[in-house]
């Protein structure tokens, strides 16, 4: 199976709204009876493709129910070459795939690698941490670095969600930037970035939109990222949360310097205190009501600040020069705030809350949770790929995720 596809996207994404992390992993199965037929002699560059089997031979194993299984000798008709197949779950090593599986599995419910050990060693599961380390490494290298095409598997969404966040890993602090499917909140993908300017984060998510064919970039309302939507031509829907607190917070503190009266800078704009006041509270009000209509209002407000003097150099930026910024950006930011008003399904109903919630859950839950009990991690690319399977693992909650796909 091809584990890159992300075809069985669930109808309603169940994690969507509920508060704790759930994973749905199905545990390989060991089945002493399944043998497959070999495709390829396992002999490097024979074709060969028909064999003869020879013998019968018992392999003592590491598993939870089967001691020992039997393995085919096969013989290559072409070469002549033997080698062994294995019964399904079973591979040339001597740990099961469903002990391995299960070694992930406790790994991703947050043990350690060493509490791993202690806990299927007390259930006769005789594995080594640094067998449950590699475990988890394998199966991390497994899920698919979502972003390029062939492993998004034509997975199409219309709008996409992205968020940067930074991880200390090892002492040293690492970008990680994340993409979801703004619609439905899967994960599409997390990358280690080189850093957060608008050409590197451009660099790494125009792939992501155009692979997913993507119309519609949902972020936080940081300049780099106003920029990767122009630059690529997507419309933009920046989070209503992030500017609505922003806004909230500037409303406050100007509002109380103003209402100290220490500061004369409206006056040269024959700006009353009551004046300014009753602006902010009018800002205040459309940034949460957020009417597209109201833009034309909002530019009318900033028409009055227009004129306010940058303060001179080294000097603190006064407050008509604060509030002519403030209505000037958030006037500017109105159609990009009030997108997702508009941007509606054929049946007219809107498909994005304006909020960039999915990718701060991502984060939170996928990332961030996860990296606190990494510590002692000594490579980031094994912390990335860990935060991949467990986000990969997230995408699969509605039919679960067979582990025994990510194995090779
Ligand atoms: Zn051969």
């Amino acid at each position: 199976m091809d584990v890159g596809r992300l075809d069985d996207r669930p109808t309603s994404y169940e994690h969507k709204g509920t508060p704790d992390m759930r994973l749905h992993l199905i545990l390989p199965k060991v089945e002493p009876n399944e043998f497959e037929y070999p495709k390829k002699c396992h002999r490097k560059g024979c074709s060969g493709m028909r064999f003869t089997p020879r013998q019968e031979v018992s392999k003592k194993i590491v598993d939870a129910q089967h001691p020992e299984v039997t393995a085919w000798r096969y013989e290559c008709v072409k070469c002549g070459y033997v080698f062994r197949v294995y019964p399904k779950g079973v591979s040339e090593k001597q740990i099961s795939k469903r002990v391995n599986g299960m070694a992930v599995m406790l790994y991703i419910l947050g043990l350690s690698y060493g509490a791993v050990e202690i806990v299927l060693n007390s259930l006769g599961m005789g594995i080594g941490k640094t067998s449950v380390y590699r475990a988890v490494q394998a199966v991390a290298e497994q899920v698919p670095g979502m972003k390029r095409e062939k492993l998004l598997g034509g997975y199409k969404t219309k709008a996409v969600g992205a968020d940067v966040t930074s991880v200390r890993c090892n002492g040293k602090w690492v970008t990680v930037g994340i993409a979801v499917d703004a619609i439905n909140g899967m994960v599409l993908s997390i990358d280690e970035l080189p850093g957060e300017d608008a050409e590197q984060l451009k660099t790494w998510l125009e792939p992501i939109l155009d692979a997913v064919d993507a119309d519609v970039v949902v972020s936080d309302d940081a300049d780099a990222f106003k920029k990767v939507s122009d630059e690529t031509g997507r419309s933009q829907q920046v989070c209503k949360s992030h500017v609505g607190r922003n806004t909230d917070a500037l409303v406050a503190e100007l509002s109380a310097i103003i209402g100290a009266g220490q500061d004369h800078s409206l006056d040269a704009l024959h700006i009353t205190s009551e004046q300014a006041l009753s602006d902010l509270g009018a800002l205040k009000e459309m940034i949460h009501s957020r009417r597209p209509e109201d833009q034309p209002g909002l530019e009318e407000i900033y028409l009055r600040y227009a004129n306010a003097r940058k303060p001179g150099k080294g000097k603190k930026h006064d407050v008509a020069y604060r509030l002519r910024n403030l209505f000037m950006d958030r006037w500017n930011l109105w159609p990009r705030l009030t997108f997702y008003r508009n941007w509606k399904d054929e049946y007219g109903n809107v498909i994005l809350d304006g909020t960039n919630n999915d990718c701060e859950r991502a984060i939170g839950w996928w990332i961030k949770e996860r990296y606190r009990s990494m510590r002692g991690y000594k490579q980031e690319r094994s912390a990335l790929g860990v935060s991949r399977l467990i986000a990969f693992a997230g995408n699969h909650l509605a039919r679960g995720l067979h582990l025994a796909d990510l194995m090779a």
